[in-house]
């Protein structure tokens, strides 16, 4: 290697640790060792133009505290991938976790008392609880 061609590579040391082998410019430098903010700025555009258009900014997640939510949740995302909101990729990946939450419920409601009764269930309850405790009584 000539010494006219060592001084045409690029005189910085490459993130890997080996000299940057890419042709210099006129200081010394290739274009993106002279430009450090060139290749991340690139790679953001590139990263931009790859990324699915529709999963930028999301609306807020709702609090899934119950089958109900879980159910609105994912009558929402339908809704979301059909306006293209939601990438159906990332719909699918959102569904298997409602799915997963669903099962959860399931599980903790196999465990615990529900908790999320409607007013006439908590009702017909404790007016049994009440029928019984009065039979108690007598
Ligand atoms: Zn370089």
């Amino acid at each position: 290697m000539s010494a006219k061609n060592l001084e045409s590579r690029c005189k910085a040391v490459a993130k890997s640790g080996k000299p940057c082998r890419a042709a210099a410019t006129a200081g010394g430098l290739c274009f993106f060792h002279a430009n450090p903010n060139k290749a991340s700025e690139l790679g953001r555009i590139g990263g931009k133009s790859n990324r699915h258009a529709t999963t930028g900014v999301a609306d807020p997640l709702p609090k899934l505290e119950n089958a109900v939510a879980v159910s609105n949740a994912l009558g929402q995302l339908f809704a979301d991938v059909q306006a293209g909101k939601t990438s159906p990729k990332v719909a699918t990946t959102l569904a298997q976790l409602l799915s997963l939450q669903l099962r959860a419920f399931e599980a903790i409601a196999a465990v615990s008392p529900p908790q999320n009764l409607s007013l006439g269930e908590r009702m017909r309850i404790a007016m049994l609880k009440a029928e019984k405790r009065v039979e108690e009584l007598r």
